[in-house]
């Protein structure tokens, strides 16, 4: 079976058929996209399964990746730190690296990206490769996976510089639009429901985690999957357990975050979150490894709630991740959530310990209500957040890119 069809048997045959619809529309454009790492990150697991199902829809894909060196690594780093809004000046001697780098880089990949009908360039790393591209022929995007609500002015009146060049620009929210002089394009993520983190798993190996971790079955759980980080306000969730728990005794709460990590804001977040357990036996506190996404996904598919009670969030994943294996998210009334959880129907948005309380309690007194919820989050992530709507807004811009000079496009395929 080809990856595609794969996706049919989720997605649905006539999510497949749109896809290959747009793909005739674009059977043999040379489309590259540049990142600067093919391992590790977001973008790199998007690219991973997006590329391949491209190249099955018919476009002559590529995907390249920049190389740098230590000060430029460090320069991107304090761009995505400045871009999430932290107040840093970056010295001339890292923004010279940058330039630099891309300028080598594109040495390398100038035919390619001269020659290519489409380049979908991410994130700040490689921006500035269209400046030594000066003979391209064909449209370029800016494809910006990072919350870019309040960055940090200078950083972004830098890098606007490069981006300004573009035909288009893609950010995850409305919220992280930025004033440019070409159309910005809304496309949220969205999570591959065949990887590991959210494929269909055994019932045994789901019901058989609970024992792993000392969990008790047959009696209700609530989950959050979140770095320890204040942001995700996991002590807030254990307040709202202790409310829930005066009504229903037997309830468990599981916090599932990093494993062992070099971040001290994360370490002070960890010890809080302890204190606040303060050795309650019904609270697990699992510190688990980044590649752990069978284990998250059968933490997931056995809770009763799954929560995500962040006070900030860009977009939130692990709610994506939660509704898909068909649980109602209580999530706080943040960023990206909102997009998700719609009030009432998919699960609830909350700005208190109070708040969450009282919706994990009715949620669990009415076992039917939390399913019927539950399925309604897993279909409207099948509608909107996995990746096959992500390749079909990637196709559906490139197809206005491309034929947008003309008065009439014929959207089914046909010419
Ligand atoms: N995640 C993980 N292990 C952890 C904590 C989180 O694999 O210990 C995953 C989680 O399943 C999700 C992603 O990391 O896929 C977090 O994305 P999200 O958008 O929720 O939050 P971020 O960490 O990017 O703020």
């Amino acid at each position: 079976m080809s990856l595609i069809e794969s996706y049919a048997a989720v997605a649905g045959e006539d999510v497949i058929d749109h896809l290959r619809q747009l793909g005739n529309l674009l059977k043999g454009i040379k489309v590259v996209h540049v990142n600067s790492t093919r391992v590790g990150g977001g973008v790199a697991e998007i690219l991973d399964k997006l590329v391949p199902l491209k190249g099955e829809l018919g476009l002559d894909v590529r995907w390249e990746v920049i190389q740098g060196d230590g000060k430029f690594y460090e320069c991107t780093k304090k761009f995505h730190n400045a871009l999430q809004g932290k107040s840093s000046p970056i010295s001339d001697s890292l923004l010279t690296a940058y330039e630099n780098t891309n300028v080598q880089n594109a040495e390398e990949l100038r035919p390619i990206l001269e020659e290519a009908d489409i380049v979908v360039i991410h994130d700040p790393q490689p921006l500035p490769l269209l400046k030594s591209c000066p003979n391209r022929k064909g449209k370029w995007i800016w494809r910006c996976h990072i919350d870019l609500s309040h960055p940090y002015r200078p950083v972004w009146k830098y890098l606007r510089k490069f981006a300004v060049d573009y035909d288009a620009s893609i950010f995850s929210l409305a919220d992280f639009a930025q004033p440019l002089p070409h159309t910005q394009y809304l496309i949220p993520p969205s999570i591959d429901p065949l990887s590991d983190k959210n494929k269909d798993l055994d019932e045994d190996f789901v019901k058989n985690i609970r024992q792993v971790f000392n969990i008790r079955q047959d009696t209700p759980m609530m989950l959050q999957v979140s770095r320890f980080d204040r942001f995700k306000d996991p002590v807030g969730v254990i307040q709202a357990y202790r409310l829930v728990k005066k009504f229903a005794p037997s309830l468990q709460l599981v916090l599932a975050g990093g494993g062992a990590t070099d971040d001290p804001e994360g370490e002070a977040v960890f010890a809080e979150v302890n204190a606040e357990a303060g050795g309650d036996p019904d609270i697990r506190i699992l510190r688990l490894d980044p590649d752990a996404h069978v284990i998250i996904n059968a933490l997931q598919r056995t809770a009763d709630i799954v929560m995500q009670k962040s006070v900030r969030e860009g977009f939130g994943l692990t709610v994506t991740e939660g509704m898909w294996k068909g649980k109602p998210v209580i999530g706080g009334n943040a960023g990206g959530i909102r997009l998700q959880v719609i009030n009432h129907h998919t699960g609830f948005l909350v700005s208190t310990p109070e708040g969450a309380a009282l919706r994990a309690r009715y949620l669990l007194q009415r076992p039917e209500k939390l399913h019927e919820m539950g399925r309604k989050a897993k279909e409207f992530v099948r509608q909107n957040f996995l990746n096959t709507r992500n390749i079909r807004e990637y196709l559906t811009l490139m197809v206005a890119l491309i034929y947008g000079g003309e008065d009439r496009i014929e959207l089914n395929g046909r010419s």
